[in-house]
C-alpha cells in the first residue's frame, strides 16, 4: 500500500515538474523572446504570438508540427540520462509529458466533453490534465498569467504568489547589472 502511495506521489511531482519546465519556458518566450530573437523567432515565436490571436488555429496542424522542438529536447534529455545512468521510470515519464506539453495544451482548447479518445476528457475532469476554462485565462489580455498549461495546480498558486514578476523583476535586475 505504501508502495503505491509513494508511486503516485512520485508520479505528481513528476507532473508538476513538468508542468513548472514548460510553463517557465512559455513564460520565457511570452515574455522576452521576440519574432526577431535569433533562430527561435521564426520557429516558435511567431507561432506563439499567432496562437495568443486566434486560440483555435493551432488544432489545424499536426501532432509533429506541434511537437517537432518538444521532441528534440525530449530525446538529447533521455541520451544524457541513459549516459549519465540515470534513466529511470520517472525520467520517461518527464520526458513524454514535456514532449507532449503542446498537444496536452492543444486538448486544453477542446472541451473535457468533446476530447477525443474520451479518456482525455476523462483525465481533465479529473484535474490531471489542463481544462479548457482554465487554459482561458491565459487567452485573457495581457496574456500574463496561467503560463503553464499541463494541469490545473500550478497557476493559482504561481499567480498568487506573483511568482512570474517576482521572476521579471530579478530578470531587471540581471540585465541592470550586466550593463553597469
Ligand atoms: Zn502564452
Ligand atoms: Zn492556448
Amino acid at each position: 500500500m505504501m508502495d503505491i502511495l509513494a508511486i503516485a506521489l512520485k508520479a505528481l511531482a513528476v507532473l508538476l515538474v513538468a508542468d513548472f519546465i514548460t510553463g517557465f519556458f512559455h513564460w520565457l518566450e511570452d515574455s522576452y523572446w521576440s519574432p526577431e530573437t535569433p533562430v527561435l523567432g521564426k520557429w516558435i515565436v511567431v507561432p506563439n504570438l499567432a496562437h495568443h490571436k486566434s486560440g483555435q488555429d493551432f488544432l489545424k496542424k499536426s501532432w509533429f508540427e506541434s511537437s517537432w522542438d518538444l521532441l528534440i529536447i525530449g530525446i538529447v534529455t533521455l541520451g544524457i540520462a541513459y549516459f549519465t545512468k540515470s534513466l529511470s521510470w520517472e525520467v520517461w515519464m518527464f520526458v513524454i509529458l514535456v514532449v507532449n506539453a503542446n498537444q496536452i495544451h492543444k486538448w486544453a482548447h477542446i472541451t473535457r466533453y468533446t476530447n477525443k479518445p474520451k479518456i482525455i476528457g476523462l483525465l481533465q475532469k479529473m484535474y490531471i490534465l489542463q481544462r479548457t476554462e482554465h487554459h482561458g485565462q491565459h487567452h485573457r489580455k495581457p496574456n500574463n498569467s496561467h503560463y503553464c498549461t499541463v494541469t490545473n495546480m500550478l497557476n493559482p498558486i504561481l499567480d498568487k504568489l506573483h511568482f512570474w514578476r517576482g521572476m521579471e523583476y530579478l530578470m531587471g535586475l540581471k540585465w541592470l547589472k550586466a550593463k553597469l
